[in-house]
């Protein structure tokens, strides 16, 4: 089988883990950790970074660092990994699910607007949900498959109901918005995940940047038990959320290679989608001209019944592709039956339209022309 996206270890990551165990600093104290927060601020231009233990730690503290409270509600789209609805639940806030554009697959910026302007109201300078009665807190775009939220007008109406912006940016490290790199977009805070299947991985592990130093130094405290100095003195509930000098040994080794690996991802999205145009119910994933993706996953959009979807995927797989459905949105998930959430037709419509095609950065060109050979063929025996 061709997997979808596996790691790409032909780097200095041997050598440096080696270090690590010849050292002895195997922890969460070492060089690698601090050189890692450096590397991954200065990639995505996001001023100060906090490594934390996983993409998920790096929302869940995010949220935490902007005020979130039990009870609260915190708005992000539903087309997206359950991860991000996780993190809002472990603060005891509650998910407003928000449709995403069929421009970009991310947060609906038109919808957003009118939701805060019919559903709300203000009190004592906070902003509530009319029928839920909960405080709305912060809204969280999702940097879908790599591709930036328009943030300008998110951005916008954030600031005109004055809420805090936390960007899902988990595989987006590398992209850009209106050219600029994501850390740099002007949001309360932005989150990486460095997970197995991103595109640079430390094994497992997250971050979180903000141009704000005091930002980040509250979440690296929160991730640190909330400890003060050397001695066993914690100021409140914190987490051990820490990065250790492992993972942040494969992180640095992973982001030596930073454009490299961009290349690849991009020249693979660029060769499915060449080279699926003249088939009609095929499309490429959205790629709006205000930005640029860092290609994270590639595949195609399938725009055909789902039991036709289904038979292509299975075709897919008995050719050596390891074709696969893609997430479920928040809304279908059992935890979130409930949640509070909007008209959610272009996440319906789409996610179970979307099938993943293999892009890991060590693929060759020879593996690249067989998938591609392997998609025509099924899709002319549909
Ligand atoms: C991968 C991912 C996460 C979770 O990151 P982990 O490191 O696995 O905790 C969250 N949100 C999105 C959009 C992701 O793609």
């Amino acid at each position: 089988m061709i997997p979808i996206s596996i790691p790409n270890l032909s780097g200095n990551e041997a050598a440096y883990l080696a270090k690590c165990v010849e050292t002895g600093f195997v922890s969460s104290v070492g060089n690698f950790v601090g050189q890692f927060a450096d590397a991954v601020a200065e990639r995505s231009n996001g001023g100060f970074a906090a490594p934390v233990a996983s993409g998920t730690a790096a929302l869940h503290l995010s949220l935490l660092a902007a005020g979130i409270r039990a009870g609260d509600l915190v708005i992000l789209p539903s087309m997206t990994f359950i991860a991000s609805a996780n993190a809002v639940s472990y603060c005891g806030a509650v998910p407003w699910l928000m449709d995403v554009s069929p421009e970009s697959w991310t947060l609906d910026p038109a919808q957003l607007m009118a939701a805060l302007d019919k559903e709300t109201h203000t009190k004592d300078g906070n902003i509530f949900h009319t029928s839920s009665g909960r405080r709305i807190a912060a809204i969280m775009p999702i940097f879908m498959l790599g591709l930036p939220a328009d943030m300008d007008p998110i951005l916008a109406t954030a600031k005109q109901y004055g809420l805090p912006v936390i960007c899902d940016a988990a595989a987006a490290l590398g992209a850009r918005y209106k050219n600029k790199a994501v850390g740099d977009l002007g949001a309360f805070a932005t989150t990486y995940s460095f997970n197995g299947n991103k595109t640079f991985t430390c094994g497992g592990g997250g971050a979180v940047t903000s141009s704000n130093e005091s930002t980040i130094s509250g979440i690296n405290h929160l991730a640190t038990t909330a400890r003060q100095g050397p001695d066993y003195n914690h100021d409140q509930v914190g987490f051990n959320y820490r990065m250790t000098n492992l993972s942040a040994a494969v992180g640095c080794a992973q982001l030596e290679q930073f454009e490299t690996f961009l290349t690849r991802k991009r020249e693979i999205a660029v060769a499915y989608s060449s080279a699926f145009q003249s088939i009609g119910f095929i499309s490429s994933f959205p790629s709006p001209e205000w930005a640029g993706s860092a290609h994270w996953l590639s595949g195609v959009h399938l725009d055909l019944p789902k039991k036709d979807t289904e038979t292509f995927v299975s075709k897919l797989r008995e050719s050596g592709i390891d074709a696969r459905a893609f997430w479920k949105p928040v809304h279908l998930q059992a935890p979130y039956k409930h949640a509070e959430k909007e008209m959610l037709d272009v996440t319906n419509e789409v996610h179970s339209k979307i099938v993943p095609l293999p892009c890991s950065t060590e693929l060759d060109n020879n593996s690249l022309d067989k998938v591609i050979d392997r998609v025509q063929k099924a899709a002319s025996a549909l």
